[in-house]
């Protein structure tokens, strides 16, 4: 039972945000929420102990079509960063707030960028896409990302500061058009630059905070020196151009580990 103990820890946290958020905000949609998020995360990581070849797919599209689908187009909140600034303007502790504080800010202090391996739809669709491994080496555009983030910031605080009226309707139209230009940029930018993730790598604004937090995760990948032979297979899988092969927190794009273990799956040494 012992190698079970990361889905039984993941699940222990979601469960313990899921009641927290219950009682203290005295609503039972969080539990419902968050127990759906936090089964669903998992049972990707337990078939995936499990060698079931899909594993992080699964909870991939149980999470990204549960928010998409019913919190995105049916229950009409704006889950996107746009969002995040919304709530945070109108000061309400709730739905878009809530999903970064755990998900994207205070979150990858425990699971890195578990989000973007497991639950983000944007890389939901991205992941089916021919690209899974980069075939070109990675270019310096990262800068893009703080561009978009500013962008969403300006075009929030523009809405407030010009008073505009019905702005949960326009949140509503922001998400739908805001989904639909990131799924465009993102499947163009995958054929273009061969990549599935040349949209994580590069534009996503939502990396402003997934990136410093995660510098921190407590749950990385490590490697064992002492089996390692250098046969370099692990980085030649790695969507996301880590240096697994280094412990320190400063090795390459550590920060970019969506703990997708394709690195571990495919070391010849058992040494990830
Ligand atoms: S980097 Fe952005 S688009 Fe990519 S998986 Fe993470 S949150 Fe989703
Ligand atoms: S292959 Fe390994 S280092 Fe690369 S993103 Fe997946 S888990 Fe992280
Ligand atoms: S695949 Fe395993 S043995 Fe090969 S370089 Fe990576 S950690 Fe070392």
């Amino acid at each position: 039972m012992k190698k079970y103990w990361l889905p039984v820890m993941m699940l222990a946290i979601f469960e313990a945000v899921a009641v927290t958020l219950w009682l203290t905000l005295d609503n039972l949609f969080y539990l419902f929420n968050f127990s759906y998020i936090g089964c669903s995360v998992s049972l990707g990581i337990f078939l995936f102990i499990r060698k079931h070849p899909h594993a992080r797919r699964v909870a991939q599209l149980l999470v990204g079509l549960y928010m998409l689908v019913y919190l995105g187009l049916i229950c009409q909140e704006n889950m996107q960063i746009e969002g995040f600034w919304y709530y945070l303007f109108t000061g309400v502790f709730e739905a878009a707030t809530i999903h970064y504080a755990v998900a994207k800010i205070f979150g990858p202090l425990i699971f890195g960028r578990g989000w973007c391996g497991y639950a983000c739809w944007t890389a939901m669709v991205l992941d089916f896409l021919p690209y899974q491994t980069p075939r070109r080496p990675r270019k310096p555009i990262g800068w893009i990302r703080y561009v978009t983030f500013a962008a969403s910031l300006v075009f929030v605080a523009a809405l407030f500061l010009a008073h505009v009226g019905n702005l949960e309707r326009i949140m509503f139209w922001a998400f739908l058009t805001g989904n639909l230009a990131y799924y465009g940029v993102g499947i163009a930018l995958a054929f273009a630059f061969q990549d599935n993730r040349a949209f994580c790598k590069y534009i996503c604004p939502i990396t402003v905070f997934l990136k410093p937090m995660s510098y921190f995760s407590l749950l990385r990948v490590t490697c064992d020196t002492e089996k390692c032979v250098s046969c370099g297979r692990c980085r030649q899988v790695c969507p996301m151009d880590v240096d697994m092969t280094d412990n320190s927190r400063k090795r390459k794009n550590g920060t970019e580990c969506i703990l997708c273990f394709a690195c571990v799956k495919n070391c010849p040494k058992g040494a990830l």
